[in-house]
């Protein structure tokens, strides 16, 4: 659930977009949001996402589409504005902005359908290569994750650009910045090992018990 902060701050933000609409469009919405609780705002933010989010409106199939898969999780379709022919997106069906905000097996589940899906566009489209374009952030137009399967033809350069200036970088800049990623990742895998020994410790325990358990019942 949302903090009491993050409630603050949401509740300021809707009060001002409403501010800007004439009072009679919205009667009595400033007193509600005024007067609703954490989980009652959640809700009501959620709600308000859906509506406005084009991704929420493709999976709930509210907008045209041309959809190439459909599971639990996410969806694939055909981008209507494509960057070139057979550009495909991959969608999560709960509205995320970040690939952080997907569970280990639900980023498992999305990549792996790229995976399935990357050679049969190029089976159909007869493409040279596929980039795969993750936008989060900057430059990303909607807010909700998307992973986009962009074909690629020997004459596409004017349509899709992805290039940078391939400027050497400072060395010290270089080492500073892969050091301090890899203490931090070097931390995360202490931590999930020191997890990991915990779990099994656990495990063996509650196996040691059981053989009690199992040799005092056997006990005349
Ligand atoms: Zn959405």
């Amino acid at each position: 659930m949302i903090s009491d902060e993050e409630a603050k701050e949401i509740k300021k933000q809707l009060l001002e977009q409403i501010s800007k609409l004439p009072k009679e469009q919205v009667p009595g919405l400033k007193e509600k949001i005024e007067s609703m609780g954490n989980k009652e705002l959640e809700q009501f933010v959620k709600q308000q996402t859906k509506q406005t989010c084009i991704f929420c409106q493709i999976v709930q199939g509210k907008a045209k589409t041309y959809k190439v898969y459909e599971d639990n999780n996410f969806v694939a379709v055909l981008d209507i504005m494509p960057a070139t022919k057979g550009h495909t997106i991959i969608i999560p069906k709960k509205h995320v902005q970040f690939l952080t905000q997907l569970s280990d097996d639900e980023t498992k589940e999305f990549f792996l359908l790229a995976k399935k899906i990357i050679p049969i566009i190029i089976q159909i489209t007869k493409c040279q290569g596929i980039d795969l374009y993750i936008s989060q952030g900057i430059k990303q137009r909607i807010p909700h994750l998307a992973l986009n399967l962009i074909p690629r033809y020997p004459d596409d350069k004017d349509k899709v650009s992805f290039d940078w200036e391939r400027k050497p970088a400072q060395e010290k800049e270089l080492q500073e910045i892969s050091k301090q990623i890899s203490i931090v990742l070097n931390q995360i895998a202490e931590r999930e090992h020191s997890q990991k020994q915990e779990t099994i410790q656990k495990e063996e325990e509650s196996e040691a018990q059981k053989m009690i358990k199992h040799v005092h019942e056997r006990m005349p």
